[in-house]
């Protein structure tokens, strides 16, 4: 068997045309998406992200700003930034790229932003939201993936789903969108025993840890779908997933390769995060006040 490629780069390309389309139909009514990315310090690969973040929003027409604060930013000086791009109306989405210098708290700065324009998901309101299945802002990496299974019409329900990681930006978020969606749900991890037990068992696999190539050929049951959401750079400067490319295309149905596959999809459902931000903001100032909603 030789796995079907599930082709980030193109499904990204088909929600960025949808995406573009709903911006110019917001342009009418004189209203923008704008995203905010802080970056702080210089870590290079930080810096690319954020950079492709910035021409992202560009080629579909949102505003996009980019501040770069020094290394040495305090985390009072942080979150004032946060607090100043959350009073700005011509903002609707704010992300701190992370990860933050060792002396910033991630988590208070990600609580400073305010949950409306909190894009990356990733505030106790939205996360909290999330599990309720009726977050705003469904965390972008997760999100992307569960696009990607919906264009290529795989079926998750009553599925059995194997996610390897249990971060809160990927595996948590992960596990709560695959449940919603009637999946049966099994997270791995570091503690996690046996690991090939589980994944040999999923009809779905996704593998989110950060080692380049662990999931064998061995560890995949035949026709299964293989998600890999890894970025891992090798020794040689290429990029590789969590996924031995090579061996697993042999056993399972689809797969997804890095780079081109999942990475596309983040960017893109922060555009769509993004863009619904200004869309509810939108509906909210079109309304005369006085309704519910005002
Ligand atoms: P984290 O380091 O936060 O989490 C890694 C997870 O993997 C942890 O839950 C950890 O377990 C688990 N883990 C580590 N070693 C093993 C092991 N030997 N067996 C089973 N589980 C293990 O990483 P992230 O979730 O932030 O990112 C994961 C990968 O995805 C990285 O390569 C990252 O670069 C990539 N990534 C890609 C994105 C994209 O757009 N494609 C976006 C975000 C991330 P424990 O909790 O027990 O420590």
């Amino acid at each position: 068997m030789s796995a079907k490629i599930i082709d980030g780069k193109k499904i990204s390309e088909f929600f960025r045309a949808e995406y573009k389309e709903r911006v110019e139909r917001l342009a009418r009514y004189d209203a923008r998406p704008g995203l905010a990315v802080i970056i702080v310090g210089a870590d290079p690969a930080s810096e690319v992200y954020v950079r492709n973040k910035g021409k992202a929003c560009e080629s579909i027409g949102m505003h996009s700003e980019i501040h770069a604060l020094p290394a040495e930013t305090t985390q009072t000086e942080l979150i004032a930034w946060v607090e100043k791009l959350n009073a700005m109306p011509a903002i609707h989405g704010v992300l701190v790229q992370l990860p933050l210098p060792a002396h910033i708290d991630d988590r208070a700065v990600i609580e400073a932003i305010h949950p409306d324009k909190d894009v990356d998901g990733f505030h106790c309101a939205n996360m909290g939201a999330l599990v309720i299945d009726e977050s705003p802002f469904p965390p972008c990496t997760p999100y992307g993936v569960m696009k990607m299974l919906a264009f290529e019409n795989i079926p998750i329900e009553g599925k059995h789903v194997v996610i390897v990681g249990r971060s809160n930006i990927v595996g948590k978020p992960q596990a709560m969108l695959m449940l919603k969606a009637g999946a049966t749900v099994t997270v791995c991890h570091s503690k996690t025993q046996d690991l090939a037990k589980f994944t040999r068992d999923a009809d779905i696999l996704v593998a989110a840890v950060g080692r380049a190539n662990m999931v064998r050929a061995d560890m995949v049951k035949p026709g299964a779908v293989v998600i890999d959401v890894g970025i891992n750079r090798l020794a040689d400067g290429k990029l590789c997933g969590d996924v031995d490319f090579v061996s697993v295309s042999a056993v399972a149905s689809h797969i997804t390769p890095v780079p081109g596959g999942v990475g596309p999809m983040t960017i893109t459902m922060l555009l769509g995060n993004t863009l619904r931000a200004a869309e509810r903001k939108t509906q909210l100032q079109m309304l005369p006040t006085g309704t519910a909603f005002a």
